[in-house]
């Protein structure tokens, strides 16, 4: 599978997970994990920000998946990425 930057033909090696994490007062709270469907190469993984991944649609998602099952809200600012090997 291709590495999902579209001008890039590198060999995507790694999957890009979301860590959601909760406001500081619940700063013992492990962060829930938002998995994509995005895979980097080893390149891009370096560069990736949390702003290239997550859209104020995709946030927009996150909160209506966490309202759902009344999850207290995460903290945007305080996202940050996972890279996995896949
Ligand atoms: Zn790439």
């Amino acid at each position: 599978m291709n590495c999902y930057r579209s001008e890039c033909t590198g060999v995507g090696r790694w999957r890009i997970v979301l860590l959601l994490f909760a406001p500081m007062d619940y700063k013992d709270a492990p962060p829930a994990r938002g998995e994509t469907s995005l895979i980097v190469c080893d390149a891009h993984k370096e560069v990736t920000t949390v702003d290239d991944i997550l859209t104020d649609e995709s946030w927009a998602k996150i909160e209506r998946s966490f309202a759902a099952i009344g999850r207290v809200m995460p903290v945007r600012e305080r996202t940050r990425l996972e890279f996995v090997p896949c």
